[in-house]
């Protein structure tokens, strides 16, 4: 018999793949329409999931794709806090190229 655990995934909004959910970081957007990086992936509110990949977050911050997946808007302040959180957290090894792709 074979035993099958349960490990939920999820959909990357910018290359459309989907993994486990450990693997992608979860956006989330609060009350007042403004997404932010939602590290524990509880937070209560509309998600969406991007890879721990530049270039997904390249996609889906750039492309309206996030925006698109939150029903909200983005605003460019709040864009830019979101590619710092990333760096801080995700990218810090990479932050130089990383903030170069978004100047
Ligand atoms: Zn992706």
């Amino acid at each position: 018999m074979k035993i099958t655990r349960h490990i939920p995934q999820r959909t990357c909004v910018a290359c459309r793949k989907i993994r486990p959910k450990g693997q992608l970081i979860r956006l989330v957007r609060i009350s007042d329409g403004e997404v932010k990086v939602d590290t524990s992936g509880k937070r209560v509110g509309r998600g969406a999931y991007l890879c721990l990949v530049e270039e997904c977050w390249e996609i889906g911050l750039e492309g309206g794709r996030l925006e698109h997946a939150l029903r909200t808007t983005v605003t460019q302040d709040n864009r830019e806090q979101l590619i710092k959180t990333a760096n801080k957290l995700y990218f810090s090894a990479k932050a130089e190229k990383f903030k170069k792709d978004f100047p």
